[in-house]
């Protein structure tokens, strides 16, 4: 049985599950790495160039762990477009590359280019080519594909209904997780890349630690998306990253909801999209309190959670005085 390694960081928080059942319903084994810890972040600090964000070392240190795994593959997609007339960052387009020039005794890559911005014939051709170092019948590479999607739309199912991207992926392989009950006063919009929100070491725990100071956290994956692109519609020109205009979207969506007292975004230090998108954020969103987070390797727990609690203490008193003392810097 052919082994393939998945690591643990980037778009594995939106696509895992279609990746791993596509392999596995073509008789692989998959094995992803470990979820990130300080070895992870500094085995991609070491092996990444200091100017790249923070997830995509984070991604490096993953790839180095699976290295020394008994792997015979590693999937490191190329991912340029996952949808019509959008795109992804270009940093993604360049990993496979950057994998091979950075890092040594690299097991063969399963660099598949994931680019849907045109037509799906190219999209077609590159899931056969995956399929075929496992399989020579076409069918058989056709049929994994189309299980393996089912399975995906199956998690997306379980993320709309309260559950963040992680918790839907451990439940689809069977572990349980707790729903977070707790005596919910506040409800915080939580905006940002999924494998920034998602990885616990990236954002230090964001989601658990609101919701132990009794915060509901709303989600990207949790909003309708039709209401999402209409919202993100409204801006004078369309964005063309594909998670850059989601952020806006549900950052308008979740301004004009009157369940939600306050949003967050999480920022990557290093990362070109936010600092253009969460501008764009602040701006449009004058009524509704807003804080950016910054992350990278050196944000310090104790800084967090200081910002955190003042983000919840200033939401509870603005709730206490319906609002009347909110002046937005931007008018
Ligand atoms: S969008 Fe930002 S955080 Fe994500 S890979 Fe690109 S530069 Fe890094």
């Amino acid at each position: 049985m052919k082994r393939v390694g998945i690591p643990r960081g980037l778009f594995f928080y939106y696509y895992y599950p279609l990746w791993k059942s596509f392999f596995v319903n073509l008789g692989a084994q998959v094995i992803t790495s470990a979820p990130t810890n300080c070895l992870t972040v500094q085995q991609g600090i070491d092996s990444m160039v200091d100017e790249s964000c923070f997830p995509i070392k984070v991604y490096f240190g993953h790839i180095k762990e699976l290295c020394r795994e008994p792997i015979d593959y590693l999937f490191v997609p190329r991912i340029v477009s996952v949808e019509r007339r959008s795109y992804i960052c270009p940093k993604f387009m360049g990993i496979p590359d950057m994998v091979r020039a950075r890092i040594k005794d690299l097991p063969p890559l399963i660099d598949t280019i994931i680019d849907y911005s045109r037509d799906n014939k190219m999209m077609d051709n590159e899931i056969l080519k995956a399929g075929k170092l496992f399989t020579s019948k076409i069918s058989r590479i056709r049929d994994a594909y189309q299980a393996a999607y089912k399975e995906l739309q199956f998690c997306k199912a379980l993320a709309g209904q309260g559950y963040t991207m992680a918790e839907a992926i451990n439940l689809w392989e069977g572990i349980p997780q707790p729903r977070f009950n707790c005596d919910t006063h506040l409800t915080v919009g939580l905006l940002g890349h999924g494998y920034s929100l998602y990885d616990q070491n990236i954002s230090m725990n964001i989601i658990d630690r609101l919701r132990s100071m009794g915060c509901k956290v709303v989600l990207p994956e949790e909003l309708d998306k039709q209401a999402i692109e209409s919202r993100a519609a409204l801006l004078p020109k369309r964005i063309f990253w594909t998670l850059g205009r989601k952020m806006v979207g549900s950052a308008l969506y979740m301004a004009q909801s009157q369940d939600i007292d306050g949003i967050i975004y999480v920022a990557c230090f290093g990362c070109g999209p936010d600092s253009m998108v969460g501008e764009i954020i602040e701006r449009k969103i004058a009524g509704k309190p807003y804080m950016l987070i910054t992350v990278d390797e050196h944000t310090g727990e104790a800084g967090l959670v200081t910002r955190l609690e003042a983000f919840c203490d200033m939401l509870k008193r603005r709730r206490i005085r319906n609002g009347a003392d909110h002046f937005s810097p931007h008018g």
